[in-house]
């Protein structure tokens, strides 16, 4: 059996020169890679009790409501600005390059739920970071953040300190 970190495409100077990016349709375009992936994710939350599932738009999706759904939880999707029909909170937060709103909906999550993030990967940790904002302004608890993939280098677990944080692969 292949392990996780084989089913990974890496693309060398993309977006640009210098940048080893980390293809997640290489997992995703393969059932056991799929599959193994969506079960390590949920092996992070063995022993984690909680209440619903938030993920960003939109690799978030991808992992987070297989996951929501076999554990039998909710799903938030958080999206980008102007998607979302009802009523809103929204943070803005800084991009490698200028900077990006997020948006939830306000009555996605009850004052005192305990929230699971998930998403794809976690390079400068500046993405979740908006999130959590996003998710304690509702009065959510945070009480796990799981990725498929964490860039080390970058730091982001560091901006993350005092949150329980999971990859499945690591780069450093
Ligand atoms: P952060 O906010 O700097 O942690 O960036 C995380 C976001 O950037 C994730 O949602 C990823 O989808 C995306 N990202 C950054 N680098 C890569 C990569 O090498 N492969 C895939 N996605 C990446």
């Amino acid at each position: 059996m292949k392990k996780i970190e084989e089913y990974v495409r890496s693309i060398p100077d993309f977006p640009e020169p210098g940048i080893i990016f980390r293809d997640v349709t290489s997992i995703l375009q393969d059932a056991d890679g799929l599959h193994l992936a969506i079960d390590l994710l949920q092996d992070t939350l063995k022993d984690v009790d909680f209440d619903v599932v938030v993920g960003p738009e939109s690799r978030g999706f991808i992992f987070g409501v297989p996951v929501a759904y076999n554990l039998h939880k909710a799903f938030v999707p958080v999206r980008k600005k102007g998607k979302l029909p009802c009523e809103t909170v929204e943070m803005e937060y800084d991009l490698e390059y200028g900077s990006a709103v997020i948006e939830m909906h306000k009555d996605s999550i009850k004052p005192g739920q305990r929230v699971v993030i998930i998403d794809d990967l976690i390079a400068t940790g500046g993405t979740i970071e908006a999130i959590i904002k996003l998710v304690e302004s509702l009065g959510g608890e945070v009480v796990k953040i799981s990725f498929v993939m964490e860039l080390a280098g970058l730091k982001g677990r560091e901006r993350l300190s005092g949150y329980d944080v999971s990859s499945v692969i690591r780069y450093e």
